[in-house]
């Protein structure tokens, strides 16, 4: 190769590095270097098997790095929350799966519910937030898109300017502790507001898996919402962290698929230490933040 054209490639390679926000220079994080990726046709997500019968369908080219789970049954499966509804999660899910399937949310912000409108049985908590995030919202998701938050290209077809959250129809509504037979698994509904009112995990207790939802994931989990209620907060990771001794794995809704059960004691450490004012947070776009390792909390000044 000439010299200008190796000067050339080096300073091209640079400029695109440089457009790149930071939070997408530091991907693929660690954890997925041992994760089984399984080829779909859809290059907006990326595909894991965390579990026999259990994906995780993960956005990376969105600041959120949102990630949805599709759990499947022998009867049934259920798709535990929908994502940025950016591309067309349906068309992924059909290639994993030929069961039925269920949706339900972790809880309904913007980031968890974008594709909920594809699909024709959706289960919802009782709550009145989720009864009015139903109705789909612009705002938020609009903000999802500012240049900073986007990693990559969007998918080929998307209209940015028309994006939003579309309304979706919730065919059956859930209660803390409700069971869903998928056929030779059980799924436990967890109410843990906190986060947002109808916040939930997802408890497999026959192979010790916890769908944390946004109650816990390795980033600073987002606690600074008005409709973010603190001391719901504190007694959800209380009550979550009350069940690892039958856990295995946590599989929270962003960032890492996978995480140690032993993090919920910490959370619960970590939110009370905050909550006495036994720690000094540090300024994050105009909110505060409080460090720990592995995670940190997003608070509200
Ligand atoms: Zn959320």
């Amino acid at each position: 190769m000439k010299f200008t054209t190796i000067f050339l490639i080096f300073s091209l390679t640079l400029a695109l590095s440089a457009q790149k926000p930071e939070w997408c220079q530091k991907l693929p994080r660690p954890e997925y270097a041992n994760l089984e990726r399984i080829k779909i046709s859809d290059p907006w997500f990326e595909v894991y098997r965390i579990r026999a019968g259990v994906f995780a369908i993960y956005e990376p080219h969105q600041f959120e790095e949102v990630i949805s789970y599709l759990v499947l049954g022998s009867r049934k499966a259920v798709l535990f929350d929908t994502g940025m509804g950016i591309s067309n999660m349906r068309k992924v899910v059909e290639e994993l799966t030929k069961l039925p399937v269920i949706v339900l949310n972790s809880h309904t912000h913007n980031d968890h519910v974008g594709d909920n409108w594809r699909f024709s049985e959706v289960y919802g908590m009782d709550t009145d937030f989720t009864r009015a995030n139903a109705k789909g919202s612009t705002e938020d998701a609009q903000a999802e898109l500012a240049p900073e938050e986007i990693c990559g290209d969007l998918p080929p077809g998307f209209n940015a300017r028309e994006y939003a959250i579309k309304p979706f129809h919730i065919t059956h509504w859930l209660h803390d502790g409700d069971k869903i037979d998928l056929g030779r698994r059980t799924l436990q509904v967890i109410a843990a507001p906190g986060h947002t009112p109808d916040s939930i995990a997802l408890f497999d207790e026959g192979n010790g898996l916890l769908f944390t939802g946004d109650t816990f994931y390795a980033g600073p989990i987002y606690l600074y919402r008005p409709e973010t209620n603190l001391d719901d907060y504190v007694a959800s990771v209380k009550k979550l962290a009350a069940l690892a001794p039958r856990l295995k794995l946590l599989l929270p809704a962003h960032n890492a698929p996978v995480a140690e059960p032993g993090n919920l004691a910490r959370v619960v450490d970590a939110i009370q230490q905050v909550r006495s004012g036994k720690i000094k947070p540090e300024p994050h776009d105009g909110k505060q933040e409080y460090k720990f390792s592995g995670f940190s909390f997003l608070m509200a000044k």
